[in-house]
């Protein structure tokens, strides 16, 4: 949102010219496309099945809708250019190298607790999220990329779901933190709940995350505990 024309032109003219390039070299292209295809979604869990609850005149629009646009983009260049593609939709991601303070719950909870400062929940802390560890995400996408005849899309994602407030009572755990939890106006049409079906990816390609939240975390925080102690 901080840089929303960059954001649509990435995700549209920027997805187009890698297009380009996959059909002139011959190669496969793997779309990285997102959970937000649902939008603030009205089944539960989400299956690529589902066609998405998305405004595209809201603020997560320049997001949302040059994902969806991507998505339309990767078919048009399979069915009518003969381009090779594959479609993953990642549900939130977490893990070592998050950038520091970069907005998303994770990075924000962890360094807050570590430095000692409130964590900040937007809304009533009751929204849900399922977090999946990077390295699980990296195996997904391998395994897609190898599936040449796949086109998807398919969810990549841990079904481990969890509201905001219990994440950030598991990160304050993990840290040891005594930092405490404020609370502030949820933004404008935040999804209230997301969790994916992930049946498609474990038929397909035999994938399925292994690493739970509980270790994830921990060597999220031990991560970003390193980083501090190099400052
Ligand atoms: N969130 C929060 N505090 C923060 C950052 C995010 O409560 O400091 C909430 C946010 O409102 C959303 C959830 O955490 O409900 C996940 O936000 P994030 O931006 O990480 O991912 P996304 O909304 O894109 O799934």
């Amino acid at each position: 949102m901080r840089l929303p024309l960059e954001t649509l032109a990435v995700g549209s003219r920027g997805t187009e010219a890698c297009l380009h390039l996959a059909k002139r070299h011959d190669a496969r292209f793997l779309l990285a496309s997102t959970s937000e295809i649902y939008g603030n979604p009205l089944v539960h869990p989400q299956s690529e099945a589902y066609w998405g609850n998305v405004s595209s005149i809201g603020p997560r629009s320049v997001y949302d809708e040059a994902k969806r646009f991507g998505e339309a983009l990767t078919m048009a260049y399979s069915r009518y250019e003969s381009v090779n593609v594959g479609i993953v939709r990642i549900f939130n991601t977490y893990g070592p190298r998050l950038r520091r303070g970069d907005g998303r719950v994770v990075s924000n909870f962890v360094c807050q607790a570590l430095s000692g400062v409130p964590l900040t929940i937007y809304g009533d802390g009751l929204q849900t999220r399922s977090f999946c560890y990077v390295d699980d995400l990296v195996t997904g996408l391998l395994a897609m990329i190898d599936q040449r005849d796949f086109v998807g899309p398919v969810n990549i994602g841990n079904p481990q779901e969890i509201t905001v407030a219990e994440l950030a009572r598991r990160v304050l755990d993990t840290t040891g933190s005594t930092s405490e939890v404020v609370y502030s106006p949820a933004p404008e049409q935040d999804p209230a709940r997301r969790q994916p079906d992930i049946t498609l990816a474990r038929e397909r390609l035999g994938w399925s995350p292994a690493v739970s939240l509980e270790d994830g975390l921990e060597r999220t925080v031990n991560w970003f505990r390193e980083q501090t102690s190099l400052l």
